[in-house]
Protein backbone atom coordinates (compact mmCIF):
# COMPACT_ATOMS: atom_id res chain seq x y z
CA UNK A 1 0.00 0.00 0.00
CA UNK A 2 1.53 3.28 -0.68
CA UNK A 3 2.32 5.56 2.07
CA UNK A 4 0.32 8.48 2.78
CA UNK A 5 2.46 10.94 1.21
CA UNK A 6 2.59 8.96 -2.23
CA UNK A 7 -1.35 8.73 -2.05
CA UNK A 8 -3.32 10.91 -4.50
CA UNK A 9 -4.00 14.64 -4.04
CA UNK A 10 -7.65 14.72 -3.99
CA UNK A 11 -10.06 17.86 -3.64
CA UNK A 12 -13.80 17.51 -3.34
CA UNK A 13 -15.73 20.47 -3.78
CA UNK A 14 -19.06 20.15 -2.05
CA UNK A 15 -22.65 22.26 -3.49
CA UNK A 16 -25.61 20.95 -2.07
CA UNK A 17 -28.16 18.53 -3.90
CA UNK A 18 -29.63 15.01 -2.36
CA UNK A 19 -26.27 13.98 -1.22
CA UNK A 20 -26.25 16.71 1.35
CA UNK A 21 -29.47 16.72 2.32
CA UNK A 22 -31.33 16.07 5.90
CA UNK A 23 -34.18 17.13 7.80
CA UNK A 24 -37.07 16.18 10.28
CA UNK A 25 -39.26 13.02 9.73
CA UNK A 26 -42.16 14.49 7.53
CA UNK A 27 -40.82 17.67 6.47
CA UNK A 28 -38.61 17.38 3.79
CA UNK A 29 -34.87 17.25 3.41
CA UNK A 30 -32.81 20.50 2.52
CA UNK A 31 -29.33 20.82 2.08
CA UNK A 32 -26.97 20.96 5.29
CA UNK A 33 -23.80 18.80 4.77
CA UNK A 34 -20.44 20.04 3.55
CA UNK A 35 -17.42 18.49 2.32
CA UNK A 36 -15.81 17.05 5.32
CA UNK A 37 -19.36 16.12 6.56
CA UNK A 38 -19.47 14.05 3.50
CA UNK A 39 -16.25 12.60 4.09
CA UNK A 40 -16.55 11.92 7.34
CA UNK A 41 -18.68 9.18 6.47
CA UNK A 42 -16.30 7.18 3.69
CA UNK A 43 -13.23 7.07 6.08
CA UNK A 44 -11.86 3.84 4.23
CA UNK A 45 -11.32 6.23 1.26
CA UNK A 46 -8.18 7.65 3.76
CA UNK A 47 -5.82 4.98 2.28
CA UNK A 48 -6.88 5.71 -1.52
CA UNK A 49 -5.90 9.08 -1.68
CA UNK A 50 -5.00 12.43 0.57
CA UNK A 51 -8.68 13.92 0.44
CA UNK A 52 -9.27 17.50 1.34
CA UNK A 53 -12.96 19.08 1.56
CA UNK A 54 -14.08 22.65 0.46
CA UNK A 55 -17.38 23.78 0.59
CA UNK A 56 -18.81 25.79 -2.30
CA UNK A 57 -22.25 26.10 -1.31
CA UNK A 58 -25.41 24.36 -0.27
CA UNK A 59 -28.05 24.72 -2.02
CA UNK A 60 -30.63 22.71 -4.59
CA UNK A 61 -29.03 21.67 -8.08
CA UNK A 62 -31.97 23.85 -9.81
CA UNK A 63 -30.60 26.98 -8.05
CA UNK A 64 -27.23 26.52 -9.74
CA UNK A 65 -26.51 28.91 -12.86
CA UNK A 66 -23.54 29.82 -15.20
CA UNK A 67 -21.70 32.20 -12.98
CA UNK A 68 -21.37 29.47 -10.34
CA UNK A 69 -19.84 27.08 -12.47
CA UNK A 70 -17.71 29.40 -14.07
CA UNK A 71 -16.29 30.17 -10.81
CA UNK A 72 -16.15 26.62 -9.38
CA UNK A 73 -14.28 25.84 -12.48
CA UNK A 74 -11.48 28.60 -11.74
CA UNK A 75 -11.60 26.88 -8.25
CA UNK A 76 -11.01 23.44 -9.59
CA UNK A 77 -7.99 25.08 -12.18
CA UNK A 78 -6.62 26.50 -8.35
CA UNK A 79 -6.76 23.46 -6.79
CA UNK A 80 -4.63 21.67 -9.66
CA UNK A 81 -2.13 23.93 -10.01
CA UNK A 82 -1.65 23.91 -6.46
CA UNK A 83 -0.97 20.26 -6.66
CA UNK A 84 -4.19 18.05 -6.78
CA UNK A 85 -4.28 15.49 -8.78
CA UNK A 86 -7.93 14.58 -9.54
CA UNK A 87 -11.06 16.68 -8.45
CA UNK A 88 -14.58 15.47 -7.03
CA UNK A 89 -17.69 17.66 -7.18
CA UNK A 90 -20.61 16.61 -5.16
CA UNK A 91 -24.18 18.34 -6.50
CA UNK A 92 -27.72 17.90 -6.43
CA UNK A 93 -28.08 15.49 -9.51
CA UNK A 94 -31.38 17.27 -11.07
CA UNK A 95 -28.85 19.42 -13.11
CA UNK A 96 -25.41 17.27 -12.82
CA UNK A 97 -25.61 16.73 -16.18
CA UNK A 98 -25.57 20.38 -16.92
CA UNK A 99 -22.64 21.15 -14.17
CA UNK A 100 -20.46 18.59 -15.84
CA UNK A 101 -20.79 19.50 -19.37
CA UNK A 102 -20.15 23.02 -18.51
CA UNK A 103 -17.31 22.32 -16.57
CA UNK A 104 -15.65 20.04 -19.34
CA UNK A 105 -16.37 22.95 -21.63
CA UNK A 106 -14.75 25.44 -19.47
CA UNK A 107 -11.81 23.42 -18.23
CA UNK A 108 -8.69 22.06 -20.59
CA UNK A 109 -7.01 19.39 -17.77
CA UNK A 110 -5.44 16.31 -18.23
CA UNK A 111 -6.12 15.13 -14.31
CA UNK A 112 -9.63 13.94 -14.18
CA UNK A 113 -12.88 16.03 -12.83
CA UNK A 114 -15.26 13.92 -11.38
CA UNK A 115 -19.02 15.17 -10.67
CA UNK A 116 -21.16 13.23 -8.38
CA UNK A 117 -24.71 13.27 -6.38
CA UNK A 118 -27.05 11.19 -4.56
CA UNK A 119 -30.05 9.69 -5.22
CA UNK A 120 -31.25 8.77 -2.00
CA UNK A 121 -30.81 11.78 0.61
CA UNK A 122 -28.33 10.73 3.77
CA UNK A 123 -32.10 10.15 5.64
CA UNK A 124 -33.25 6.96 3.81
CA UNK A 125 -32.13 3.43 3.88
CA UNK A 126 -29.09 3.05 1.25
CA UNK A 127 -28.71 6.15 1.06
CA UNK A 128 -26.26 5.95 -1.72
CA UNK A 129 -24.41 9.14 -1.32
CA UNK A 130 -21.55 7.74 0.04
CA UNK A 131 -21.11 4.92 -2.10
CA UNK A 132 -20.73 7.72 -5.47
CA UNK A 133 -18.40 10.06 -3.35
CA UNK A 134 -16.50 6.79 -2.46
CA UNK A 135 -16.45 5.68 -6.19
CA UNK A 136 -15.77 9.15 -7.84
CA UNK A 137 -12.58 9.57 -5.30
CA UNK A 138 -11.30 6.35 -6.78
CA UNK A 139 -11.92 7.15 -10.25
CA UNK A 140 -10.46 11.02 -9.76
CA UNK A 141 -7.14 9.39 -7.79
CA UNK A 142 -7.50 6.90 -11.20
CA UNK A 143 -4.27 7.65 -13.54
CA UNK A 144 -6.90 5.52 -16.16
CA UNK A 145 -9.00 8.39 -15.71
CA UNK A 146 -6.52 11.22 -16.66
CA UNK A 147 -7.28 12.60 -20.17
CA UNK A 148 -11.03 11.59 -20.37
CA UNK A 149 -12.31 15.29 -19.56
CA UNK A 150 -14.86 15.86 -17.21
CA UNK A 151 -16.74 12.64 -16.02
CA UNK A 152 -19.80 12.00 -14.05
CA UNK A 153 -20.08 8.76 -12.15
CA UNK A 154 -22.62 7.60 -10.80
CA UNK A 155 -24.14 4.04 -9.62
CA UNK A 156 -20.17 2.75 -10.12
CA UNK A 157 -20.90 3.39 -13.79
CA UNK A 158 -18.53 6.47 -14.96
CA UNK A 159 -19.55 8.86 -18.16
CA UNK A 160 -18.74 11.17 -20.06
CA UNK A 161 -20.24 14.83 -19.69
CA UNK A 162 -21.00 15.31 -23.04
CA UNK A 163 -23.37 12.48 -22.91
CA UNK A 164 -24.68 11.74 -19.84
CA UNK A 165 -28.16 12.42 -18.34
CA UNK A 166 -30.77 11.92 -15.57
CA UNK A 167 -33.16 9.78 -16.84
CA UNK A 168 -35.41 8.55 -14.24
CA UNK A 169 -36.52 10.42 -11.08
CA UNK A 170 -35.86 8.09 -8.38
CA UNK A 171 -33.88 5.20 -9.71
CA UNK A 172 -30.31 4.73 -8.55
CA UNK A 173 -29.78 3.85 -11.34
CA UNK A 174 -31.17 7.32 -12.70
CA UNK A 175 -28.08 8.13 -15.16
CA UNK A 176 -27.49 7.03 -18.45
CA UNK A 177 -25.38 8.23 -21.73
CA UNK A 178 -27.90 7.10 -24.35
CA UNK A 179 -26.19 7.14 -27.58
CA UNK A 180 -22.71 5.08 -26.28
CA UNK A 181 -23.24 4.16 -22.76
CA UNK A 182 -20.63 4.21 -19.63
CA UNK A 183 -16.98 4.82 -20.34
CA UNK A 184 -15.80 2.25 -17.94
CA UNK A 185 -17.30 0.99 -14.22
CA UNK A 186 -15.75 0.64 -10.81
CA UNK A 187 -15.49 -2.62 -8.89
CA UNK A 188 -14.21 -3.85 -5.73
CA UNK A 189 -11.28 -1.36 -5.16
CA UNK A 190 -10.31 -1.00 -9.10
CA UNK A 191 -11.65 1.66 -11.33
CA UNK A 192 -11.87 0.02 -14.97
CA UNK A 193 -12.04 2.56 -18.21
CA UNK A 194 -13.14 0.60 -20.68
CA UNK A 195 -13.60 3.01 -23.88
CA UNK A 196 -12.00 6.92 -23.80
CA UNK A 197 -14.18 9.47 -26.31
CA UNK A 198 -12.28 10.17 -29.71
CA UNK A 199 -11.74 13.56 -29.20
CA UNK A 200 -11.80 16.42 -26.13
CA UNK A 201 -14.46 18.27 -25.59
CA UNK A 202 -13.40 21.88 -27.38
CA UNK A 203 -12.30 24.48 -24.36
CA UNK A 204 -14.50 27.69 -24.39
CA UNK A 205 -12.66 31.04 -22.60
CA UNK A 206 -15.10 32.54 -19.63
CA UNK A 207 -15.65 35.66 -20.99
CA UNK A 208 -19.22 36.72 -18.46
CA UNK A 209 -22.63 35.41 -18.26
CA UNK A 210 -23.59 34.50 -21.73
CA UNK A 211 -26.83 36.20 -23.53
CA UNK A 212 -29.77 34.23 -23.23
CA UNK A 213 -30.38 31.51 -25.44
CA UNK A 214 -33.72 29.99 -25.72
CA UNK A 215 -34.50 26.28 -25.70
CA UNK A 216 -37.91 25.48 -27.63
CA UNK A 217 -39.20 21.86 -27.50
CA UNK A 218 -41.31 20.58 -30.03
CA UNK A 219 -44.45 18.93 -29.25
CA UNK A 220 -47.39 17.04 -30.96
CA UNK A 221 -49.28 19.01 -33.23
CA UNK A 222 -46.94 21.52 -33.11
CA UNK A 223 -47.05 25.12 -30.94
CA UNK A 224 -46.25 28.09 -33.34
CA UNK A 225 -47.42 30.61 -30.82
CA UNK A 226 -44.67 29.45 -28.24
CA UNK A 227 -42.08 30.44 -31.16
CA UNK A 228 -43.52 33.69 -31.58
CA UNK A 229 -44.00 33.94 -27.54
CA UNK A 230 -40.74 33.28 -26.97
CA UNK A 231 -39.22 35.76 -30.05
CA UNK A 232 -41.18 38.74 -29.22
CA UNK A 233 -37.80 40.64 -27.85
CA UNK A 234 -34.30 39.68 -30.12
CA UNK A 235 -33.02 36.64 -29.12
CA UNK A 236 -29.25 35.80 -29.07
CA UNK A 237 -29.84 31.97 -29.98
CA UNK A 238 -32.25 29.15 -29.91
CA UNK A 239 -32.28 25.63 -29.72
CA UNK A 240 -35.11 23.64 -30.99
CA UNK A 241 -35.70 20.33 -30.11
CA UNK A 242 -37.31 18.76 -33.13
CA UNK A 243 -38.45 15.18 -33.52
CA UNK A 244 -36.93 12.62 -34.43
CA UNK A 245 -33.74 12.66 -36.18
CA UNK A 246 -34.30 16.79 -36.54
CA UNK A 247 -37.62 17.60 -37.72
CA UNK A 248 -40.78 20.36 -37.12
CA UNK A 249 -43.81 20.86 -38.53
CA UNK A 250 -43.76 22.78 -41.70
CA UNK A 251 -46.02 25.53 -40.41
CA UNK A 252 -42.39 26.64 -37.74
CA UNK A 253 -40.58 26.46 -40.73
CA UNK A 254 -40.27 29.95 -42.13
CA UNK A 255 -40.77 31.76 -38.44
CA UNK A 256 -37.51 28.95 -37.92
CA UNK A 257 -35.48 30.02 -40.88
CA UNK A 258 -36.24 34.04 -40.63
CA UNK A 259 -34.96 33.93 -36.94
CA UNK A 260 -31.80 31.92 -38.42
CA UNK A 261 -30.93 34.61 -40.80
CA UNK A 262 -30.71 37.32 -37.83
CA UNK A 263 -29.07 34.56 -34.75
CA UNK A 264 -27.90 30.76 -34.08
CA UNK A 265 -30.51 28.40 -34.76
CA UNK A 266 -29.31 25.26 -33.68
CA UNK A 267 -31.24 21.63 -34.33
CA UNK A 268 -31.04 19.21 -32.14
CA UNK A 269 -33.91 15.94 -31.36
CA UNK A 270 -35.58 15.21 -28.16
CA UNK A 271 -35.39 11.23 -28.70
CA UNK A 272 -32.88 10.96 -26.17
CA UNK A 273 -30.36 9.05 -28.17
CA UNK A 274 -28.45 9.38 -31.59
CA UNK A 275 -27.31 12.43 -33.84
CA UNK A 276 -29.01 14.38 -35.95
CA UNK A 277 -29.39 13.85 -39.36
CA UNK A 278 -28.92 15.95 -42.43
CA UNK A 279 -29.52 14.05 -45.30
CA UNK A 280 -32.49 11.86 -45.34
CA UNK A 281 -36.19 13.45 -44.94
CA UNK A 282 -37.05 16.03 -48.24
CA UNK A 283 -40.32 16.88 -46.81
CA UNK A 284 -40.91 21.01 -45.21
CA UNK A 285 -40.12 21.10 -42.07
CA UNK A 286 -37.55 18.01 -42.60
CA UNK A 287 -33.88 18.11 -41.50
CA UNK A 288 -32.51 19.03 -45.42
CA UNK A 289 -35.28 21.79 -45.44
CA UNK A 290 -34.27 23.32 -42.32
CA UNK A 291 -30.34 22.81 -42.89
CA UNK A 292 -30.81 24.27 -45.99
CA UNK A 293 -32.11 27.40 -44.30
CA UNK A 294 -29.27 28.03 -42.14
CA UNK A 295 -30.18 26.23 -38.78
CA UNK A 296 -26.96 24.15 -37.64
CA UNK A 297 -26.92 20.67 -36.63
CA UNK A 298 -26.30 19.56 -32.87
CA UNK A 299 -25.25 16.37 -34.19
CA UNK A 300 -24.51 14.32 -31.05
CA UNK A 301 -26.14 17.18 -28.37
CA UNK A 302 -28.85 16.53 -27.43
CA UNK A 303 -30.60 20.21 -26.74
CA UNK A 304 -29.37 20.81 -23.27
CA UNK A 305 -26.01 20.37 -24.20
CA UNK A 306 -26.49 21.84 -27.49
CA UNK A 307 -27.61 24.96 -25.52
CA UNK A 308 -24.93 25.10 -22.68
CA UNK A 309 -22.61 25.28 -25.86
CA UNK A 310 -24.14 27.69 -27.77
CA UNK A 311 -24.17 29.64 -24.76
CA UNK A 312 -21.10 29.55 -24.29
CA UNK A 313 -19.59 30.71 -27.81
CA UNK A 314 -21.51 33.45 -27.72
CA UNK A 315 -20.53 34.55 -24.24
CA UNK A 316 -16.99 34.30 -26.00
CA UNK A 317 -17.82 36.19 -29.01
CA UNK A 318 -17.84 33.57 -31.94
CA UNK A 319 -19.39 34.21 -35.39
CA UNK A 320 -21.80 32.50 -37.16
CA UNK A 321 -18.92 30.27 -38.89
CA UNK A 322 -17.23 29.60 -35.42
CA UNK A 323 -20.28 28.31 -34.45
CA UNK A 324 -21.27 25.75 -37.27
CA UNK A 325 -17.81 24.94 -36.77
CA UNK A 326 -17.63 23.92 -32.59
CA UNK A 327 -20.89 22.26 -33.12
CA UNK A 328 -19.30 19.99 -36.11
CA UNK A 329 -16.82 19.20 -33.75
CA UNK A 330 -18.48 18.33 -31.18
CA UNK A 331 -20.28 15.52 -33.38
CA UNK A 332 -17.19 14.54 -34.78
N1 LIG B 1 -33.16 15.83 -6.35
C1 LIG B 1 -31.99 16.52 -6.35
C2 LIG B 1 -30.74 15.68 -6.10
O1 LIG B 1 -30.75 14.55 -6.46
C3 LIG B 1 -31.94 17.79 -5.66
C4 LIG B 1 -30.95 18.63 -6.38
O2 LIG B 1 -30.73 18.40 -7.58
O3 LIG B 1 -30.33 19.46 -5.74
O4 LIG B 1 -29.76 16.09 -5.58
Amino acid sequence: MPSAAQRPRITVFSLGGTISMEGPAGSGVVPKLDANDLLAGIPQLAAVAQVTGESVSKAASVELGFADVATLAERIAAAVAGGADGVVVTQGTDTLEETAYLLDLLLDLDEPVVVTGAMRDPTKPGADGPANLAAAIRVAASPAARGLGVVAVMNDEVHAARFVAKRHTHKTSAFGSGTIGPLGWVIEDRVRIALRPAQRTPTIAWKGPPPRVILLPMVFGGDAQALRDLTREPVAGMVVEAVGGGHVPSAMVEPLAQLAATAPVVLASRTGGGETLDKTYGYAGGEIDLLGRGLIGAGLLDARKARLLLSLLLGAGATREEISAAFARASA
